[in-house]
């Protein structure tokens, strides 16, 4: 029986946390609501990539907010700061 992720459409849910696991057997139509906390879910999609945060490049004013150093190449190989 395949383990299925839905997540309520809300996006949010104190009681199961944003996702709830459920068993589906292929007979079975899919669950409407959350049997927790009774919010409409919907599936979660099962190749979706992770959540992740994907940081924005990092720009020079940001590095140097952050309290880096940043260096300017130059020729010859040596390093400026700018
Ligand atoms: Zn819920």
């Amino acid at each position: 029986m395949p383990l299925q992720r839905f997540r309520p459409t809300s996006g949010r849910c104190k009681l199961c946390r944003g996702e709830v696991e459920l068993h589906l057997a292929s007979h079975d139509s899919p669950p409407v609501e959350c049997p927790k906390c009774g919010q409409d879910i919907e599936p979660c999609p099962t190749l979706a990539a992770p959540q992740m945060k994907i940081n924005r490049k990092p720009s020079v004013s940001n590095a140097k907010a952050a309290g880096f150093k940043v260096l300017k190449r130059l020729d010859g190989g040596e390093y400026e700061t700018q």
